[in-house]
């Protein structure tokens, strides 16, 4: 059986007969109470050896509530003797504030045993408050009677002042946007919208709740509503920010023009947490863009009809001079005529190519296909600027022979763009190259080549923009509007080709565009 514990009891008992006394001794085995007391000690000691190295305020409260260990971290918080927090000392430290929302959920918890969680706040020794996370377990004896309650705060100030200021912040974030012209938005990481401007409101005419419970799809406009879905789609997929053109149905029953942009916020794990999103009405600026097309259509076609008919006189008067060549040769009047008509092409081709631009803003420009030799037509229209240029030597290699199907006048107009480009970004150099070839997937391609100022890598993408030429020297140096290879890409896309440049500055350019052939005659 072993050793058992064995509590005692004796007491003298003098016996009536006789009045002999007695000792009388009671043995009480307490061995299974001493080994439950022995082993909660040994683990209450562990749990204290623990507590003293964690950073949390660790106390241990018995199982009507009254306090009877704190860690030292508890006592260095507080500044206090350890005196004052034991007992029921530990209440004064709560904020007066908390004080009774704490009692009372803790009440409840030591009435019946469940986990006691709260946020509240705990003096310490300067006289401040800090935020803490209180949460306590007890422990149970055999008879589900609660014996000790363990318990942790831990500080959460850093986290509580966080939170305040991300509120401060979101308000001061909704009364600025409040201000806002734009229609201003606050979206869920999968793009549901939970915050809608009064610019959206007055727009749409509809309060926030009508907003947040309708969405705005329905005050899209049918043709831009596809559109919008996909890239928002692809945005919530990837992450990346949302550019559209949209149309959006006012209140007073008009669709407006509206650019819709939406960037991702992130968190310092680069998770999406949320997107902000701004839509400008554009209308305006539509409208305007709109005008200034027209005017430069009205221009052009304005100056068409004067500039032909100078350019017919030119020529008659040439003529006439080529026939009676006689008393007039002291005067130049030969060349001066022949400058005029150079000038009068140039002119010609700038007009042409203000009007193409708002034929193809307004996407109007329409292509003439037909069938036609590849090699012939590029042949022709280098002869063409050969006559209008003597200077240059402009040499053609063939390595394909092949028949498209396109619009002559266009691809026309993109070779003299590229071939009179490369004589004019050339000042020094009197050679331009032009080379035919294959390419895969059954392309014809042709690069013209320059030994000219060339293009710096970071413009090479720009200078298909409309209007942008290469800043510096050369937009002084060298006349152009900036449009020709705007247009030259958007002809050679409409041919279902593309046209790129390789380049590197100070040692020429090489552009090359490449479209589907018909046939091969090689
Ligand atoms: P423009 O020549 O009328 O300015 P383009 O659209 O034809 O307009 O060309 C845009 C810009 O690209 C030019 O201003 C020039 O800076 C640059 N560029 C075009 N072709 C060449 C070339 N062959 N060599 C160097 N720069 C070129």
């Amino acid at each position: 059986m072993g050793e058992r514990t064995m509590l005692v009891n004796a007491r003298e008992v003098v016996r009536e007969e006789g009045g002999e006394k007695l000792i009388l001794l009671v043995f009480e085995d307490i061995t299974d109470k001493k080994m439950i007391e022995r082993s909660l000690e040994k683990s209450e000691f562990k749990f204290k050896l623990l507590t003293e190295t964690v950073p949390h305020l660790i106390w241990i409260n018995n199982a009507t509530g009254n306090a009877e260990y704190f860690n030292s971290k508890w006592v260095e918080y507080t500044g206090e003797p350890v005196e004052k927090s034991l007992g029921e000392g530990w209440v004064n430290f709560i904020h007066p504030e908390d004080k009774e929302r704490v009692l009372n959920l803790w009440s409840k918890s030591v009435k019946t045993g469940n986990l006691f969680s709260v946020e509240f706040r705990i003096k310490n020794g300067d006289g401040n408050y800090n935020w803490f996370l209180t949460k306590a377990l007890p422990l149970m004896g055999s008879n589900g009677e609660i014996i000790k309650w363990f318990g942790s705060n831990t500080n959460i100030q850093i986290q509580k002042e966080a939170e305040k200021a991300l509120i401060k912040t979101s308000e001061q974030f909704r009364q600025f946007t409040e201000l806002l012209p734009q229609k201003v938005t606050n979206a869920d990481p999968s793009g549901k919208v939970n915050y809608y401007n009064k610019s959206w409101q007055d727009y749409l005419g509809l309060t926030e709740e009508e907003l947040l419970r309708e969405g705005y799809m329905k005050y899209i406009h049918p043709a831009d509503l596809q559109q919008t879905k996909e890239r928002w789609k692809i945005s919530a997929e990837t992450g990346v920010e949302l550019d559209n053109e949209l149309r959006l149905l006012s209140k007073n029953g008009d669709y407006q023009w509206h650019m819709n942009r939406a960037i991702p916020i992130r968190n310092e794990r680069g998770e999406i947490k949320q997107w902000i999103g701004s839509t400008t009405n554009i209308e305006k600026f539509k409208e305007e863009e709109k005008r200034k097309g027209s005017f430069l259509q009205l221009v052009s076609h304005e100056l068409k009809t004067p500039i032909t008919s100078i350019k017919g006189y030119v020529q008659l008067l040439l003529n006439m001079l080529q026939k009676e060549n006689r008393d007039l040769e002291a005067l130049p009047i030969q060349p001066s005529l022949l400058r005029i008509d150079e000038q009068i092409v140039r002119l010609t081709r700038l007009i042409a190519e203000i009007l193409d631009l708002s034929r193809i803003e307004e996407n109007r420009l329409d292509l003439k296909k037909e069938k036609f030799n590849f090699n012939t037509f590029i042949h022709d229209t280098i002869e063409d600027i050969k006559r209008t240029d003597i200077q240059h030597t402009i040499s053609i290699h063939q390595e394909l022979n092949c028949d498209i199907i396109a619009d002559k006048d266009r691809l026309g107009q993109v070779v003299i763009n590229l071939v009179t480009n490369a004589i004019k970004y050339s000042p020094g150099n009197k050679t331009v190259e032009v080379r035919i070839f294959e390419k895969e997937g059954n392309r014809a391609a042709v690069s013209i080549s320059d030994n000219g100022i060339g293009i710096a890598m970071k413009d090479q993408r720009e200078i298909f923009r409309r209007f942008h030429r290469v800043e510096g020297k050369s937009e002084d140096t060298y006349a152009g509007l900036g449009i020709g290879l705007f247009l030259a890409r958007d002809i050679i896309e409409r041919h279902d080709g593309d046209l790129m440049v390789e380049s590197e500055l100070g040692t020429g350019s090489v552009f090359t565009f490449a479209l589907p052939y018909e046939n091969k005659n090689n």
